[in-house]
């Protein structure tokens, strides 16, 4: 999100200075790092849950089409950096893959249909597929249906055009350009432990060096929290009204990762289920291909875990040193209605190794139990809010707090996710800089770098076509 907010300002006002803190030694390797997320290019091709069923039997898929829309927008802006060769990712960090949705039971399968039903209508999802064939979900996916009941109802949509983003490797590309630009400053290993306003309306910037332990401070104009699962404790710290009554739960991540690699090249899709009752939307399980470190991978999950830790790389202590005044009784009240999630967390887990794979067998019948490995992915942090009526609720998605003078920004939460950070920056740039962000010069850089900027793609169809060429022919989309 940072990296993506640098390169996005350093286009936009080449004589910015900005300077960058990140407390590992390395950029991009908590959630965004490949093995610490799905590496899903969300654009609701195969994502169950951006399309809930509402009251009058009707899915509403105003989420999916937004979520889609923002993909695009991200992909242009990569295309961009691409083509300009101004950036040059260690790997492909995008790659073509299947997503496709696989539901079991008559209820599931009318849903599905009637989501396949409602997205078509879009030119944005007109090339989807749907089958409830056995011989021809068995030509799609194999690997999955090898072992399966002939009697057993299920149904199947694909899209060709989903992929799998090295998130990870597309930051670190990000940054070494930032890096070599005029400017710019990139402080590795370097802890950001408070953000202050003073009274002349910059902001005091304190950290410490993580290697000589030195402590040090710098001022500035703005500052952008994009710490991840750190930024609660930070938006805390800035003691901005606008940051009360927000809390974090962590809900961590885990993967089973195939080690066969005869298995691993019998599967190749992104093949999402639906999640099960209680579950938070992000636990909806997934049998996918991926491509991690140039290489092929087969991953099933993920997991839901609970750690007090906000960061994979943070403290237990992070949970308790985020709970104030302000945000105990939001946190409370979200857990008195939230009964069933942590049910949910707790069953997860309580699992054992035996329990996760029975669960794998269900998306892959034939699967053994010694061609599996754990892994162990990112944290997100769940975002609690302050709310009227109940006094606290959890929320999936990400929220931008900024204070009333428009000169700080922090980004909660961690969904849609990565696949969004392009669209989530402009909204930062749309609230913070409003003024430049609608002069001609920061508007003709925009349509630069991101062609449909200001033109919607969801009811463009023709015009969403011929983006989808334009990235699919830079980003080189390959199959996998
Ligand atoms: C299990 C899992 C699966 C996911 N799957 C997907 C997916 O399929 N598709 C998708 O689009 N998204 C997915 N996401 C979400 C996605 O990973 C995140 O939305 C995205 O990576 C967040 O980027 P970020 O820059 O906000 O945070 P991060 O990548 O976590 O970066 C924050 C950085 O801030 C640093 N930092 C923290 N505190 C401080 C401090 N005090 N001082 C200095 N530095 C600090 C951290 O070390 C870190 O490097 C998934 C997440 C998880 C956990």
């Amino acid at each position: 999100m940072s990296a993506t907010l640098g390169v996005l300002l350093k286009q936009l006002k080449p004589d910015a200075t900005i300077t960058i803190f990140e407390r590992l030694d390395k950029v991009g390797a908590e959630s965004s790092d490949a093995w610490n997320n799905a590496g899903t290019g969300h654009s609701a091709f195969c994502e169950l849950n951006y399309t809930p069923l509402k009251d009058d039997g009707s899915v509403d898929i105003s989420k999916a089409l937004k979520i889609s829309e923002a993909f695009e927008i991200s992909k242009q802006l990569w295309a961009y950096l691409c083509n300009e060769k101004l950036v040059k990712p260690e790997i492909p960090f995008i790659n073509d893959i299947d997503h496709m949705s696989f539901v079991w039971g008559e209820k599931n399968m009318a849903f599905l249909k009637k989501r396949y039903d409602a997205l078509t209508q879009y030119g944005m999802f007109d090339d989807m597929l749907y089958t409830e064939s056995h011989a021809e979900i068995a030509d799609w996916i194999p690997l999955m249906m090898k072992g399966r009941d002939p009697k057993e109802q299920i149904a199947v949509t694909r899209m060709a055009i989903g992929t799998d983003v090295n998130f990870g490797a597309i930051t670190r590309s990000m940054i070494e350009y930032l890096k070599n630009c005029d400017g710019v400053e990139v402080h590795l290993g370097h802890q950001v432990n408070d953000v202050e306003e003073e009274k002349n309306g910059l902001w005091k910037v304190d950290m410490e060096d993580l290697d000589t332990k030195e402590e040090k401070i710098i001022f500035s104009k703005f500052v952008f929290i994009g710490a991840g699962g750190g930024a609660l404790k930070l938006l805390e710290k800035s003691d901005i009204p606008e940051g009360r009554g927000f809390g974090g739960f962590p809900v961590s991540g885990q993967f089973l990762r195939c080690t066969n690699p005869a298995i691993v090249t019998q599967h190749e899709a992104k093949v999402y289920g639906k999640a099960a009752f209680g579950s938070p939307p992000m636990s909806v399980p997934h049998l996918d291909t991926r491509m991690l470190d140039g290489e092929r991978s087969l991953l099933f999950g993920p997991y839901a875990g609970f750690s007090t830790k906000f960061l994979k790389h943070g403290s237990y202590m992070d949970l308790l040193s985020t709970i104030e005044a302000h945000n105990i009784w939001p946190m409370l009240s979200a857990g008195m209605h939230n009964i069933s999630l942590t049910k949910y967390l707790i069953g997860q887990v309580v699992q054992s190794p035996e329990d996760r794979f029975h669960f794998l067998k269900a998306y892959y019948p034939e699967a053994k139990f010694k061609d599996w490995e754990l892994v162990t992915a990112g944290q997100r942090v769940q975002i609690i809010k302050k709310d009227g009526d109940k006094g606290g609720v959890l929320k999936f998605g990400t929220e931008i707090v900024t204070n009333q003078g428009k000169t700080l920004a922090a980004l909660l939460g961690a969904s849609p996710g990565a696949s969004t950070s392009v669209s989530i920056m402009l909204d930062v740039l749309d609230t913070c800089f409003p003024t430049e962000m609608k002069s001609k010069d920061w508007l003709t850089k925009l349509t630069k770098m991101i062609p449909s900027y200001g033109t919607s793609l969801i009811h463009h169809d023709d015009y969403c076509g011929e983006i989808r060429d334009y990235t699919s022919r830079i980003l080189k989309l390959e199959e996998v």
